[in-house]
C-alpha cells in the first residue's frame, strides 16, 4: 500500500536542512518502528546528555574515530535497540538526536534499498512511500537525486582513490547534497572524473554551509 511522502521539493528542502541541523526530520511514522528494530548503531554526542543519563553503560561504546564524548549505543541480537520496549521507545522524549533526525524518505528519493535482510521492515516502507510531483520542478529535482545516486554508486572509481560512500544512508545522504549537479545543462558532458570532483566540492560547500 501506497503512503504519501509528500511534494517532492518541500520534503527535499526539508531534508537538507535537517542535514543542515536546522530543522528535524517530522517523519510521519505512524505505527512504523523500522527503525529502532533494524540492527543500527545509533551514534550519540556531547549534547544528547539526557539520552546518555538514561541509557545504561552497558550499551554504549565509544564511537571510532570520533572525539572524546561521542558514542555508539548497539542493538540486541534481535536487532532491537535496547531502550525498546513492547513496541516502545522507553527513552521517546530524551531520544538521541539521531534518532529525530532519521528519515527514510531518504531512500525512497535515491531509489535504493536501506539495506539488506536486517533492514526489511525499513525496506518495506521505502518501497511504500510515494511522493508527489505538483510542478515539474519537483520532477526534476527528483530525477536529479535519482541520477546523483546512481552515479555514486556505478562511478565509485571515478572518485579519489575510489572514496564514495557505499553504505545505503551514505549513498542517499551525498545524493541529496548534491544533486543540483545533476540539474545543470552540462551534467550529460562532463567525464566521470569531472562529476566525481564536483560532488566533491559540493559536498564540501554544503557540509561548509552546515558549520556556519
Ligand atoms: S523506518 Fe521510516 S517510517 Fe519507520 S519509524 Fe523509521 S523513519 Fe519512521
Ligand atoms: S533510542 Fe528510542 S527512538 Fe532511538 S532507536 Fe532506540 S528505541 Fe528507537
Amino acid at each position: 500500500m501506497a503512503i504519501e511522502a509528500g511534494p517532492f521539493t518541500a520534503w527535499l528542502t526539508q531534508a537538507r536542512a535537517s542535514l543542515q541541523g536546522e530543522v528535524g526530520a517530522d517523519v510521519p511514522c505512524g505505527d512504523c518502528v523500522g527503525c529502532c528494530t533494524s540492527s543500527y548503531f545509533i551514534p550519540l554526542r556531547p549534547t544528547d546528555t539526557a539520552a546518555l543519563d538514561d541509557i545504561p553503560a552497558q550499551y554504549l561504546v565509544s564511537a571510532p574515530g570520533e572525539p572524546r564524548g561521542h558514542w555508539m549505543m548497539g542493538y540486541l541480537a534481535n536487532g532491537a535497540c535496547p531502550m525498546m520496549k513492547v513496541g516502545q521507545c522507553t527513552i521517546y522524549q530524551h531520544r538521541p538526536q539521531t534518532c529525530r533526525d532519521y528519515d527514510c524518505r531518504i531512500f525512497a528519493a535515491a531509489g535504493i534499498d536501506a539495506g539488506g535482510p536486517e533492514k526489511v521492515v525499513i525496506n518495506d516502507r521505502v518501497r511504500a512511500w510515494e511522493f508527489s510531483y505538483p510542478t515539474p520542478a519537483d520532477r526534476q529535482a527528483h530525477d536529479a537525486v535519482l541520477a546523483a545516486a546512481a552515479f555514486i554508486q556505478s562511478q565509485r572509481n571515478a572518485f579519489p582513490g575510489a572514496r564514495a560512500p557505499t553504505a545505503p544512508t551514505g549513498i542517499a545522504v551525498l545524493a541529496i547534497k548534491v544533486y543540483a549537479l545533476f540539474l545543470q545543462a552540462d551534467a550529460l558532458t562532463r567525464t566521470a572524473a569531472q562529476t566525481a570532483a564536483a560532488i566533491i566540492d559540493a559536498s564540501r560547500a554544503f557540509d561548509a554551509a552546515s558549520a556556519v
